[in-house]
């Protein structure tokens, strides 16, 4: 193998520029040329694909979003459109691609690699929703993120008595409601992953006031109902008055963490030794603090266990 290819695609996360630089300096050190594809899939598919360098990826590695940007490509979606992105690729004489991105990159990627064409998918996104890794890439920044939102509306709500519900992203994976919730000592977490009873939270609620608690912070998902969905129905069933607090696309930006950065780097690197291996169709990820390369078709085919112990050790402490 002598010249591979990056991209970033899908929703963008804090620490793909880290990985970007990792895939890129590790194969120049590894005496590969390596290529970025600009805007993800579309991009491929519109040959937007220039050679990098050392210094093409200096000065990114504290950078939020993506130098490469991203883009939703539905042409990639078609078998057409994968077959022009093909072309693209012997066009430039790349012989393995590396994909940054979420779970429908990932598919993406997938779908390319079932034509015979080597990619490794680099898990990135907030939502930490990828089968087979415990983290992506991204998500320990939006945790941060969260957390430092929740401290500081939990000042108002204890100095107005207030309680407060605060709508977290993830539509499918309620990780990072469990994990920001359990951090700032939230009193309920609605996740999409555990049913949730309206009784259950009102008394929990009730109990929190019986014992002299003036204010509580309930996180819920957005996959399991909005903020201000939950409000109106405390409102209408027991008269609980809350507020409301949407932190939307601030969770997605920013300076990645120290972890996010150091995993970012660890997972681009090890992409570029699993493309030199000669191997094709693989994820990279962590399990038990290292860093694994596995099938694509395990990503899909598995389905990995929630972490109902979070969740119940969350309920145990915020009694
Ligand atoms: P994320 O990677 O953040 O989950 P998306 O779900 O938007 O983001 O996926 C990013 C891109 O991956 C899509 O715009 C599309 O080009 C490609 N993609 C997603 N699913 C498939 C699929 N089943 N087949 C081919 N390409 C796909």
């Amino acid at each position: 193998m002598k010249k591979i290819a990056v991209l970033t695609s899908g929703g963008d996360a804090p620490g793909m520029n880290a990985a970007v630089r990792a895939v890129v300096r590790k194969a120049i050190f590894e005496g590969l040329e390596v290529a970025g594809v600009f805007n993800g899939y579309q991009g491929l598919i519109e040959g937007k694909i220039e050679l990098l360098q050392l210094g093409s990826v200096g000065d990114i590695i504290h950078r939020g979003g993506t130098m490469l940007r991203t883009a939703r490509s539905p042409e990639f979606h078609t078998l057409e459109g994968r077959e022009e992105a093909l072309e693209q690729l012997k066009k430039n004489d790349i012989e393995g691609l590396v994909v940054i991105g979420g779970d429908g990159s990932f598919r993406g990627a997938y779908e390319l690699a079932k034509l015979g064409f080597p990619c490794v998918c680099v898990p990135a996104t907030i939502d930490n929703d990828i089968n087979g890794t415990e983290f992506t890439i991204g998500f320990d920044t939006a945790l941060n993120t969260v957390i430092d939102a929740i401290d500081k509306i939990r000042d108002t709500a204890t100095s107005h008595e207030r309680t407060f519900i605060i709508e977290v992203m993830g539509r499918d994976a309620g990780d990072l409601a469990l994990w920001s919730g359990l951090a700032a000592g939230a009193e309920t977490i609605l996740i999409p992953e555990e049913k949730y009873e309206v009784p259950a939270i009102i008394d929990r609620l009730r109990s929190g006031t019986g014992r002299g608690k003036k204010h509580s912070i309930i996180i819920v998902a957005e996959g399991v109902m909005t903020a201000a969905e939950l409000a109106v129905i405390l409102k209408k069933v027991a008269g609980i008055e809350t507020r409301v607090s949407v932190l939307g696309h601030i969770q997605r930006g920013g300076s990645p963490s120290a972890r996010d950065r150091v995993i970012a780097s660890q997972y681009g690197a090890r992409a570029v030794e699993v493309l030199k291996e000669g191997k094709g169709s693989v994820a990279i990820g962590m399990r038990k603090h290292r860093v694994i390369d596995y099938s694509l078709e395990d990503v899909f085919e598995k389905n990995d266990e929630w972490e109902a112990d979070l969740y119940k050790l969350s309920k145990e402490l915020s009694i």
